[in-house]
């Protein structure tokens, strides 16, 4: 099924210019850009985006980094888009993920780890609103 996806390139990989490596690796597989842009995120935004993870140990630590610099924020769209972007990316901690994966080749750790993608079709819906305007997307 064709589906869109939310896809962040975090301040980390933002700050070791790999943003370019990133999105060709997507659209190697076979994914498109329909929306990108460069912006910084705000403690509210990364509360909105983030919100499930309010109150976990590691929340502070998140908001800080994803607040540090800025990030690219991007809708990918393609056949079953949600779950291969997920299995692109890679496991959270880059310890895990697997070869080639853009968190094997580009995270630190598993808190600075270059890229986030909704999981499921609900969040892809309910983050493209957070940062895109219909507008905005081709
Ligand atoms: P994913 O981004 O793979 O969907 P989660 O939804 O579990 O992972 O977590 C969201 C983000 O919060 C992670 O990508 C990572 O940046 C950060 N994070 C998650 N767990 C931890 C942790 N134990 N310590 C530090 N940061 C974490
Ligand atoms: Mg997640």
């Amino acid at each position: 099924m064709k589906e869109e996806t939310l896809v962040l390139i975090k301040p980390d990989a933002v700050g070791k210019s790999v943003i370019g490596k990133i999105i060709a690796i997507y659209e190697e597989n076979g994914l498109s850009v329909r929306a990108a842009k460069m912006m910084r995120m705000t403690r509210e935004l990364a509360a909105k985006h983030y919100e499930e993870h309010i109150g976990r140990p590691y929340y502070e630590e998140l908001v800080e980094f994803m607040t540090g610099g800025p990030i690219i924020a991007m809708i990918i769209s393609g056949e079953d888009a949600i779950k291969r972007v997920r299995e692109i990316n890679g496991k959270t901690n880059p310890k895990e993920a697997a070869e080639g994966t853009i968190r094997k080749l580009f995270a630190q750790d598993g808190s600075k780890n270059a890229v986030h993608a909704s999981d499921s079709p609900e969040s892809a819906k309910r983050e493209r609103n957070i940062f895109f305007a219909e507008a905005e997307i081709f």
